[in-house]
């Protein structure tokens, strides 16, 4: 199992970040020992002063497929569920300046929450997916996948020209603006549509 990551992929994000939109989508990848799943609290690593969550909506590839045709990637996926994207923003930053590869910024321990999967015919417009990010009980990021720069499709099957995708691999696919720091104590949560689908304590 691999953990597919896309970096930038709503405008407003970017922007947020100083970034330029991209031509193509920007690939990373989380290994398996990234992903922190049932609600389990984050520790908030001692390598980083500046810990951000990225909340985003998480594929889950239903069957194996190698340089997958944009026309039939949506049948590669029938589950969604809510991620954080944690970033240790300020390694990130070292890392980009120095033009390194991003994995310990990015790749790191935990670095990957995952709440349960939802079929993506519950949705009632699977096209136009609302998600949001609480912290605190506040919301700090809604988004809306009308606005992804990179269509689902798009992503799986640029990915899969790369890396061939199997059953089980999942696809972070990126953040709405929105994104900053958390502090030990603070809780997250994250919604699609009305539904809570995660929590996460930072300790
Ligand atoms: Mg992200």
């Amino acid at each position: 199992m691999k953990i597919i990551c896309v970096g930038r992929n709503y405008a407003a994000h970017a922007r947020e970040l100083g970034n330029e939109v991209p031509e193509d989508p920007i690939l990373f990848m989380k290994p398996p020992s990234a992903l922190l799943v049932n609600d389990k609290p984050l520790y908030y690593p001692e390598f980083t002063k500046d810990l951000h969550y990225e909340g985003e909506i998480v594929l889950r590839i239903c069957k194996n497929g190698k340089y997958v045709d944009p026309e039939f990637a949506a049948g590669y996926y029938t589950e969604i569920a809510f991620g954080f994207d944690f970033t240790a923003r300020d390694l990130q930053a070292e890392c980009k300046k120095k033009g390194r590869p991003w994995e310990i910024a990015k790749g790191f321990d935990n670095s990957a929450a995952l709440s349960q999967f939802i079929p993506l015919d519950s949705l009632a417009n699977p096209d136009q997916i609302t998600f949001r990010t609480m912290l605190n009980g506040k919301v700090v990021q809604e988004g809306n996948t009308r606005d992804l720069i990179f269509s689902f499709e798009r992503v799986i099957s640029y990915a899969s020209r790369y890396f061939k995708i199997q059953t089980g691999d999942l696809i972070f696919t990126g953040t709405p603006s929105g994104v900053g720091p958390v502090q030990i104590g603070d809780i997250l949560e994250g919604y699609i549509e009305d539904r809570k689908m995660i929590r996460c304590e930072i300790r």
